[in-house]
């Protein structure tokens, strides 16, 4: 499954390079579709490209992505254990915000993404990937606060360039990765709950016993 997943998400990743469906396209140097483990239990999920993403093709790894990585070793992951990526996969002209109709443009890419990892957690960075999942929702007030569906978590988060900008956010942050881990591993949990629970018994479940044919009269 996980070498069907990885082939999969490089041919993702190889549409995503010869993509023109926005503007985004003309300034780009390489398109950054996203990295990490195929399988992974927590799919982050970033703004777009900045120039460092850029010129290597890769997400967060400029100070945003050293500061990534430091909240992921705090609670004992690291990059390679998750999955990184972003609502667009080409760098917007000067880091300025994706425009909404270069987001629409970009979404098929990331929904094919989400659908072939299957994440346990989804976890925002930043208002846009939070406005996915938490629509007209503030990051102020939201932080941290996770919401569930019948098959996973989703967590926003601050984005890291926001909390390197405003050191006061970082406690907040430390914080948040910390409750990041624990709904993991509730997830986790509920997950092999839901597989390991055993099938409802047939009312006619002996092989040797056909079912009687039903009297109608
Ligand atoms: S941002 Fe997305 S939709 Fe726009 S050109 Fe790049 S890959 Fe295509």
């Amino acid at each position: 499954m996980t070498q069907e997943t990885m082939t999969a998400l490089t041919a993702i990743a190889d549409e995503i390079s010869t993509c023109t469906k926005c503007a985004l396209h003309t300034g780009r140097t390489n398109t950054v579709p996203g990295a990490g483990d195929p399988n992974a239990d927590i799919l982050f999920i970033g703004e777009g490209p900045g120039f460092h993403e850029d010129k290597q093709g890769l997400p967060f790894v400029g100070r945003s992505g050293d500061y990534l990585n430091y909240l992921l070793e705090k609670i004992g992951l690291n990059r390679e254990e998750v999955f990184i990526t972003n609502v667009v996969k080409c760098r917007p002209p000067n880091n300025r915000d994706p425009l909404p109709d270069e987001i629409v443009a970009c979404k098929a890419y990331l929904d094919r993404q989400i659908a072939l990892i299957d994440p346990l957690v989804i976890a925002t960075l930043g208002r846009f990937s939070m406005a996915r999942y938490f629509p007209n929702a503030r990051i102020s007030q939201i932080h941290g606060q996770p919401r569930y569906d019948e098959r996973r978590a989703y967590f926003p988060l601050y984005h890291p360039a926001a909390a390197l900008r405003n050191p006061k956010l970082r406690h907040d942050m430390e914080a948040d990765f910390r409750h990041l881990l624990e709904v993991m591993h509730e997830m986790r949990d509920k997950r092999n709950a839901a597989t390991e629970s055993p099938p409802i018994e047939a009312e006619h479940d002996d092989p040797e016993e056909p079912p009687q044919q039903l009297k109608l009269f």
